[in-house]
């Protein structure tokens, strides 16, 4: 599929799947929740330390391939420091933008996964840290499933 991405897409997601950032359990930490991908086998565990409404830090771990790991690293980077109502507005451009390719002035990075809207299959992939993101800050307890919905 990487054909279809521009080159520079290409080389941040290839880069933060070889490199994540982030990429540890995080001592400390208040929010936590689980998402798994049947369809490609991604798994990833994210970890938040939240205060009031300001994400101070958070990270994730998880195995999985190439853009669901650059989708967990860039949305740990993207949100360290930013609140949590920012993070719902993200995870709402993130979803539109990997099933339609549109993006937002405020997506800054995560415009490397636009792509992705024109392979089905790999939109759960880039979307799944962005669920267990939500299912963390609703204090879910119960693991996110990419199957219960068609994002
Ligand atoms: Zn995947």
């Amino acid at each position: 599929m990487f054909d279809e991405l521009t080159d520079l897409y290409q080389q941040v997601i290839l880069d933060h799947s070889r490199a994540p950032r982030n990429f540890h359990a995080l001592p400390g930490a208040n929010r936590t929740a689980q998402g798994h991908n049947p369809l490609c086998g991604d798994n990833v565990t994210l970890y938040l330390l939240t205060d009031g409404d300001l994400i101070r830090d958070l990270s994730f771990q998880g195995s999985g391939c190439a853009i669901s790991k650059a989708s967990a690293s860039l949305l740990t980077e993207t949100l360290k420091g930013r609140t949590i109502p920012e993070a719902r507005t993200l995870f709402d451009h993130v979803r539109a933008m990997v099933t339609t390719g549109l993006t937002q002035p405020n997506l800054g990075k995560l415009a490397v996964f636009a792509g992705v809207h024109k392979f089905p299959a790999r939109v759960k992939c880039a979307i799944l840290p962005w669920h267990a993101l939500i299912a963390a800050l609703d204090g879910q307890v119960q693991p996110v499933t990419t199957e219960k919905d068609d994002t």
